[in-house]
């Protein structure tokens, strides 16, 4: 079974791990389908493990355990729903360095990295919701002569990519548990480890059968029939915008609750009375510096006063040069590898479209001075409009867009000027202007000077960065019905 303690030792082992198991009504259990996907280290190259590409079978299965389990588990208190997740944060907690290692071997990164981000913000949100299930009031409200109360949807489908692939799933699964939903999840194909050894942590807390199910699979094949299947009520999705919008088209055919975490290209807005250095540096951490660029929140376009720009390049080259790529057991590596082959001939197309089109190259390329693994240097252009492909499109790698504006008016203009609109940075001198500021962009969360990304608020996207809201308190509403019984 591919619970971490198996996959790690068979990492370790340097075997072609078997991870092909499913989990479906509360057992591992294989797949219909015989196919499998390869799964790759992304500094070496090598394969390392197997998993099921599995069948719509698959997803009948996992879906009727789900549906199956539904009454009972809804019917349980709020607070007797927390225990487990309260459990399942725990264990993980407890297991730190080694869900940390699957991370870093997965995805690429080093280990540091992998526990604060891609370990600490699922167990966060494991504790979160399980006070939250607690405290929540499900009983209802009296407005009027009604009386207000809120359900759980259903069954949950759940589909997630692989850039932070257990705190992708813990937002969702966690706040539709706290709910009272069942779910069934289908991870990227791309770095499904992870999520399987979340899945072996559902199991050992003896969650009742049916409740949390892991079908393996591609896309259009496991995701689509999840989200067309009559017995799943909604669709939490976290992905690009384009399986995005077929995922809204495909729900359209039942009028299915889908809640969306697309793309985005968001903007770092540097005003002119702003620490240049400050800014510069914060946006790295949250671009580059953010799992290789790998972030939908990477602040990828750096907007600072025309007048300041060959100031804004010397920064950024010199702070481009701080991040060392390297394999996540190397010494000294700051970042990794990008995740797959396909993200790195993306990723070099981007950087070779910038040159193409006349942007100014002031730090990093194609050329990475290695023969082995899907690295990119990190990249800053300089001298980028808005209208160039690599200010428009995202490009999910190292790279980094400066664009000079004249005032303030432009710069928002700018910002603006996408149809994104999931994260965004304002830096000033003056605290009452970037608020000013913040509030002119549309964007879902804008970081004010730096201000620490905050793991309760809601998370989502306007335009065509999503639909709804996870995280925080409003995360669980995206998984209740509400019903108005008048009296
Ligand atoms: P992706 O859209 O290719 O895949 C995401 C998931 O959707 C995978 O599990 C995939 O198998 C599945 N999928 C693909 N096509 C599908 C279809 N037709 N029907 C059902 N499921 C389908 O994205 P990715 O490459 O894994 O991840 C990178 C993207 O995710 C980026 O665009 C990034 O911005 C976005 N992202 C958004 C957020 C957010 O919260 N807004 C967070 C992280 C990543």
């Amino acid at each position: 079974t591919p619970t971490l303690e198996n996959l790690l030792a068979g990492l370790r082992a340097g075997e072609v791990v078997d991870a092909t198991a499913l989990y479906v009504d509360g057992r591992w259990t294989p797949s219909t389908s015989d196919a499998r996907i390869q799964v790759f280290d992304p500094a070496t190259e090598q394969v390392i493990a197997e998993v099921a590409d599995g069948s719509t079978d698959d997803v009948d299965a996992a879906v009727a355990a789900a549906k199956a389990a539904l009454p009972a588990w809804s019917a349980l208190s709020g607070a007797e729903r927390a225990d487990y997740l309260e459990r399942v944060g725990q264990i993980v907690g407890g297991r730190l360095d080694e869900f940390a290692e699957l991370a870093s071997r997965d995805v690429g990164g080093p280990v540091e990295a992998s526990k604060l981000v891609q370990l600490g913000l699922p167990i966060f949100n494991f504790g979160f919701y399980a006070d939250l299930a607690r405290s929540y009031d499900f009983g209802g409200q009296e407005v009027g002569n009604s009386l207000v109360v809120k359900e759980p949807i259903g069954v949950v489908g759940c589909i997630t990519p692989w850039n932070f692939p257990a705190h992708q799933v813990a937002l969702k699964v966690a706040a539709a548990f706290a709910a009272g939903c069942t779910v069934v999840v289908k991870p990227s194909e791309v770095a499904p480890l992870l999520v399987h050894a979340i899945a072996g942590v559902m199991d050992e807390v003896g969650l009742p059968a049916g409740v949390f199910n892991l079908v393996s699979g591609v896309g259009p094949v496991v995701g689509e029939a999840l989200v067309a299947h009559p017995d799943v009520a909604m669709v939490s999705f976290t992905g690009s915008t384009r399986a995005g919008k077929r995922i809204a088209e495909v729900a359209a055919g039942s009028v299915k609750r889908v809640a969306l975490e697309l793309g985005g290209k968001s903007a770092n807005v540097v005003l002119d009375d702003a620490d240049l250095e400050e800014a510069i540096a914060g946006g790295f951490a949250n671009s580059v510096g953010l799992n290789c660029g790998q972030a939908c929140t990477a602040l990828t376009r750096v907007l600072v006063p025309a007048d300041r720009l060959a100031e804004a390049e010397e920064i950024a080259a010199r702070i481009a040069g701080t991040y060392s790529i390297g394999a996540w057991d190397e010494e000294g590596t700051v970042i990794g590898p990008l995740v797959s082959k396909v993200q790195h001939d993306k990723v070099r197309g981007y950087i070779q479209a910038g040159i193409d089109e006349g942007a100014t190259l002031v730090t990093g390329g194609l050329d990475t001075g290695r023969d082995t693994g899907w690295f990119v240097q990190p990249t800053v252009f300089s001298d980028v409009r808005n209208d160039m492909t690599i200010a428009r499109e995202e490009i999910f790698g190292p790279v980094v867009a400066i664009l000079p504006y004249g005032d303030e008016a432009e710069a928002v203009s700018i910002a603006n000027d996408t149809v994104y609109g999931l994260a965004a940075a304002v830096w000033s001198g003056d605290r009452d202007r970037a608020l000013r500021v913040a509030r002119q962009l549309q964007a879902g969360q804008v970081q004010v000077n730096g201000g620490a990304f905050d793991t309760a608020a809601p998370f989502g996207g306007y335009k065509q960065s999503g639909l709804g809201r996870e995280a925080g308190a409003a995360g669980i509403e995206e998984f209740l019905e509400t019903k108005a019984i008048q009296l």
